[in-house]
């Protein structure tokens, strides 16, 4: 672990006003917030993959859009870790309700949801 990481400058409010216009274009923002999570799901209303998700065209490449999204507005992530749907919305974009975990982590919170353990992530009460 680097020390110097944790000089990473966060931006204190996350806005999809701070997008660029190609992401920003393709979000519809959802009317209420999913149960435990703040802010209601930026759906992509762009192209999906066979998967559900999002595919952004940004900066040359072609990523899945809550990526380019959370990279935006909330800086790389880090190699190895993939981006955790806390809403359980595919399409979803919101950096609040994503979570960057391991794919190890990951799979074991599917597999939770599918034995119906639905516990929400990172609820203190
Ligand atoms: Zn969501």
């Amino acid at each position: 672990m680097s020390a110097a990481h944790n000089a990473a400058r966060r931006p204190r409010r996350i806005s999809p006003e701070r997008l660029p216009e190609n992401l920003r274009l393709n979000l519809r923002i959802g009317a209420d917030a999913p149960a435990g999570l703040v802010g209601p799901c930026w759906h992509w209303i762009g192209r999906l993959n066979r998967n559900g998700y999002g595919r952004a065209w940004h900066k040359g490449r072609e990523p899945v859009a809550h990526r380019a999204v959370y990279e935006e507005l909330v800086g790389p992530i880090a190699p190895g870790l993939v981006l955790d749907h806390r809403c359980r919305t595919r399409c979803c974009c919101n950096p609040a309700h994503l979570e960057a975990v391991t794919a190890r982590t990951n799979t074991h919170r599917g597999e939770a949801v599918l034995f119906g353990a639905r516990r929400p992530i990172g609820a203190t009460a």
